[in-house]
């Protein structure tokens, strides 16, 4: 089954020398026999013996086994070739000293995927005569007990080949008898590869000889059997060199002629011995059987050697597999070697792994989660939910963009948005209308004393209307009935307890009503604004007063900062809004919308540019007006117009169109000195004068007949301008203001000259930012833009926040209601917008996040620099243990064991490292994680949970780990199980 064709292997020695170790041998081997491979130290035995077994390759030649050639082997076949036909046995035993005896034989049949057969395992043990032995560690074994178990081992894979490699030369020369005695009653059903040095052993048991010089075969020879030949009744001549005579033979004739030629022919001294016990020593020695038949050695001939021929299907390899559970064993064996290492390579691995864990646990924070669970154990009895949209805003320089972020901003409710919330929460939803601007509180004005106890004050912060189908819980009512028409409101308990602390309410005639009961609001109306009347037709439970405010209520003066926690308190609470119906709503939104403008949300930066440096626009008379926002006019800018009040179509280069405020604000100026002056406040037939007008043109509203503000469009700007023009400008010949201007920038005084052509009218009621905003002509703009100390940022969002009209929706908090909030709190809609709760408990998150998200960050990269350092320690640890077990691995190679069973091994020792490293720093992750909660809790005093371990954490550091240590353990690895099995074995 076994045939070597030209066989070569020729070693290259560091200092460029070669080495013909085999120089082109080709043999054929019968499949049963011992053949003894002789030859002095270094003709290349052993090299032979590795070609033949697959544990080196050849450099060029081939093995041939059962008729397929090794040219065509992989490497990987070439250890299965070993696992499946091969049995080794080495001169040093190499039986592994962790594993029992029994361990060891069970190893070969288990790399081979067989089940571990105690019985066949025994049976194999019996015949090495060490079936007591079985539960034995090799260090309490002799060296023949040891070899035995080698053979056993071989022996127990069944292989039909087995290759031993000076197998005695370690033992002495009985043990070694013992060993070859063994070996020779395997070859009579395999073939048994023997090397040696000894000849007389050799001679003794090979059937062939094949003998070895320089790496070539020098001589190739067979043991025949050479019957005796019998000479007569007492006397055969066996070969050509032995006479035998029969005990007690009397010899005739013919018998003695022919002894005394044969002596006569013999060269050498002849003995003639008598004595049983000496002649059989020396047939033993000469090799003749107690037959008379002679042994003897002659060459090999092609057609002595019987081959079987074999088809190339009959080969079949096993691929090796090493159970799982050796591998462990192996692996956690060199553990012990070096403790300390062992130590610090976990503490590390450790550490870095719950760094990890931190980290795990605030990268997977989930805010919404966090929110949900906060705001259901928070004090808030309503969630107050606000809107807002996304604007993103991006910074230039002259060079370009250089930054963008996103930046919400509070609008107000559409009625699109409150159909959305009355679906999503129901009727209980109160939609509260304010003003915009937190800072404005309405007062009740007809109260008798002021000087009420600081947290008692007659401040109304909204309105909650409760038509339109809505229905406030009813179990909320304490007093009286739901409002309804245009006058009636329901006040709160807080506001009631304000009203009874406050004194007396006072009726438009004078006379005053204390209040100390429910029953005494029946008769009482309060005023709001401009000694309008409402009706108090009811009393609802608001949110509780917190008890932390007790302190106040009795305290005083005195407490500034509880004061301002309650007056945040009270703006995101729902403490001192008046209940309303629809109607009133309608009838009232005139009095408080003239503060509220919806397009002043969308603010100036919606159509202007914000630079950095304010330009200033200086007259001849130094007069200055400091302007900040600029853009070109475009199509879609605000409407333009001339001095003449005619619109423009767009700007000269050098022009500047300024505000309608501040172009009102220099005609005022010019009017004040002139004749004009005194016609200011000549009215039109509606009662409003010039004054009024130019007013109106530099507020944006104006006051009707009934005293109401009237917000100034666009049409109005234009007429009440004409208006001025002729009837005070020109009837009075005012010089309008000069037209040329000095055009600065503040900072570096870079100066050009600018025009005005004119103004533009703001889309709403003005401030500050309005004023400041300028279109400028191209080469105007040309020269802001190219200012080289300039930024400037623009605003970008989809969001059109005009028609907005309520601020806030508050809903009574529920666990259903915290859910439906939440679903709708993180999603940025299509338009930019989103809904928001305005709460203590969400600001206080919003602002963790972002020391999470830092938090997150530094435990990264903390984790991720010790990571490295363990995966240094791990690569460290298992190179180092990598030497010290470079024996198992030439072992377990030669019975057999494939690269990737060298590769189970050592993962299987770095993962019981990282195992190890990875239990204890899900413990400690734990552990950390509750201890750092315990302080947030006490710090933030919130019940937030941040950081939580989850399952999904764990999961994460696992991953983690099985990374690191595969990585780690790969490296070190991959050379050495690579290597060829000869090599890992001369490591031996
Ligand atoms: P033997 O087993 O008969 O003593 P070997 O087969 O071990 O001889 O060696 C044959 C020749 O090859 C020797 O000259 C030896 O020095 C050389 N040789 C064996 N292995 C190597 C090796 N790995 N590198 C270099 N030379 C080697
Ligand atoms: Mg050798």
């Amino acid at each position: 089954m076994l045939e070597i064709r030209n066989l070569t292997k020729i070693y290259t020695a560091k200092g460029g020398v070669s080495v013909r170790a085999l120089d082109g041998v080709s043999l054929t081997f019968e499949d049963t026999g011992m053949v003894f491979l002789l030859g002095k130290s270094g003709s290349g035995k052993s090299t032979l013996l590795n070609l033949c077994g697959g544990l080196d390759r050849p450099d060029s030649g081939e093995i041939i086994v059962k008729g397929r050639g090794s040219e065509t082997f992989t490497a990987g076949d070439f250890d299965s070739y070993r696992n499946t036909y091969i049995g080794f046995i080495f001169q040093e035993y190499n039986i592994l000293d962790e594993f029992t005896v029994e361990a060891n034989v069970a190893l070969a049949l288990e790399l081979q995927g067989k089940a571990k057969d105690r019985e066949k395992i025994q049976e194999i043990l019996r015949a090495v005569e060490l079936e007591n032995f079985a539960k034995r560690k090799p260090n309490t074994l002799s060296g023949g007990q040891k070899q035995r178990v080698a053979i056993a081992r071989a022996l127990v894979k069944e292989p039909e080949i087995i290759m031993a490699d000076e197998p005695t030369g370690a033992l002495d020369s009985a043990t070694g008898r013992q060993v070859f005695d063994t070996l020779k009653k395997l070859s009579e059903d395999k073939l048994v590869l023997v090397v040696s040095h000894d000849r007389e052993f050799a001679e003794l048991y090979a059937d062939r000889i094949i003998e070895l010089k320089d790496g070539k075969v020098i001589s190739d020879v067979k043991k025949n059997k050479i019957a005796a030949k019998k000479a007569s009744e007492n006397v055969s001549f066996i070969g050509t060199d032995l006479i035998s005579v029969k005990s007690g033979a009397a010899l005739t004739d013919t018998d003695l002629q022919n002894i005394r030629a044969f002596i006569a022919s013999s060269e050498k001294q002849v003995l003639i011995a008598n004595g049983n016990a000496d002649i059989e020593k020396f047939y033993r020695q000469a090799h003749v059987d107690e037959n008379g038949s002679r042994e003897e050695f002659c060459e090999t001939k092609p057609e002595d050697i019987r081959i079987r021929h074999y088809r190339q299907d009959e080969s079949e390899f096993i691929k090796s597999r090493l159970p799982m559970r050796h591998a462990a064993k192996i692996g956690a064996s060199s553990m012990k070697v070096k403790p300390l290492r062992l130590f610090f390579t976990i503490f590390l691995t450790f550490i870095s792994f719950v760094m990890f864990g931190l980290f795990s646990t605030l990268m997977l924070f989930n805010e919404k989660q966090v929110l949900g669970e906060s705001l259901k154990v928070s004090n808030d009895e309503y969630l107050q939910i606000v809107k807002k949209y996304q604007v993103t805003i991006k910074e230039f320089n002259a060079n370009g963009l250089t930054g963008t972020y996103e930046n919400p901003t509070l609008t107000q409710f559409k009625e699109s948005d409150v159909d959305e919330i009355r679906t999503a929460y129901g009727n209980e939803a109160v939609i509260a209308f304010t003003y915009s601007d937190y800072s404005i509180v309405f007062s009740i004005e007809n109260i008798s004393s002021q000087d009420a106890p600081p947290l008692y004050e007659n401040q109304i912060f909204g309105f909650g209307i409760t038509g339109q189908g809505s229905s406030y819980r009813s179990d909320k009512i304490l007093w009286g009935k739901y409002p309804a028409g245009t006058d009636e409101v329901m006040i709160s308990d807080y506001t009631f307890e304000c009203l009874k602390a406050a004194g007396s309410i006072i009726s438009p005639d004078g006379t005053e009503t204390e209040i100390n009961s429910f029953g005494d609001l029946k008769n009482v109306k309060i005023s709001l604004w401009n000694n309008r009347y409402y009706t108090v037709c009811g009393v609802y439970k608001a949110q509780t007063v917190p008890d932390k405010f007790d302190d106040l209520k009795t305290g005083g003066i005195g407490q500034s900062r509880l004061k301002e926690q309650w007056e945040t308190e009270i703006r995101t609470g729902f403490y001192n809004y008046l209940l309303v119906s629809d109607d009133f709503y309608a009838a009232n939104e005139k009095y408080f919308t003239h503060s509220y403008q919806p397009e002043e949300i969308i603010g100036v930066s919606t159509y202007f540019k914000d630079y950095t440096y304010d330009y200033d626009l200086t007259d001849e008379n130094n007069n200055t007006i400091s302007l900040n926002y600029f853009s070109k006019h475009t199509e879609n800018g605000l409407p333009l117009y001339g001095f003449e009040g005619t619109p423009l179509a767009s700007l000269r280069p050098d022009e500047i169109a300024v505000s309608r405020e501040v172009w009102a604000e220099w005609l005022y100026n010019a009017i004040q000195n002139s004749d004009g002056y005194w016609h200011l406040s000549d009215e039109d037939e509606h009662g409003i004068s010039y004054y009024d007008k130019l007013q109106a043109l530099q507020y944006g509203y104006y006051d009707d007949d009934d005293n109401n503000r009237v917000y100034l469009d666009e049409e109005k700007s234009v007429e009440f301008y004409r208006d001025i023009k002729k009837g005070i400008i020109d009837a009075y010949n005012v010089p309008l203001p000069k037209t040329e201007y000095e055009f600065a920038n503040g900072y570096t005084q870079l100066s050009t000259t600018a025009s005005v052509a004119g103004f533009y009218i703001e889309p709403c009621g003005v401030n500050d930012s309005w004023y400041e905003a300028a279109y400028l002509g191209d080469s105007l703009y040309d020269f802001v833009l190219h200012d080289p100390s300039n930024t400037w940022t623009e605003y970008e969002t989809k969001y059109d926040a005009a028609g907005g009209k309520y601020a806030a929706v508050f809903v009574e908090k529920s666990d259903a209601a915290i859910d439906k909030t939440l679903d709708k709190l993180y999603h940025v809609k299509e338009d930019d917008s989103f809904f928001d709760v305005n709460s203590e408990t969400k600001e206080t998150i919003g602002g963790i996040v972002e020391t999470v998200s830092i938090f997150s960050k530094v435990f990264l990269y903390i984790g991720l620099a010790l990571a490295l350092f363990a995966m240094l320690m791990l690569f460290n640890f298992i190179s180092v243990s990598i030497t010290y077990k470079k024996k198992e691995i030439g072992i377990l190679r030669a019975v057999g064991a494939r690269g990737t069973d060298v590769f189970k091994i050592f993962y299987a020792e770095s993962a019981i490292i990282t195992a190890i490293s990875l239990v204890l720093s899900i413990i400690a992750s734990i552990v950390l994680c509750s201890i750092i909660n315990n302080i947030i809790l006490q710090k933030l005093a919130l019940p937030l949970t941040l950081f939580v371990f989850s399952p999904l954490c764990a999961a994460l550091l696992a991953g983690i780990a099985v990374f690191t240590s595969v990585v780690s353990t790969f490296l070190p690895v991959y050379s050495i199980a690579k290597k060829r099995p000869v090599e890992s074995i001369r490591a031996l």
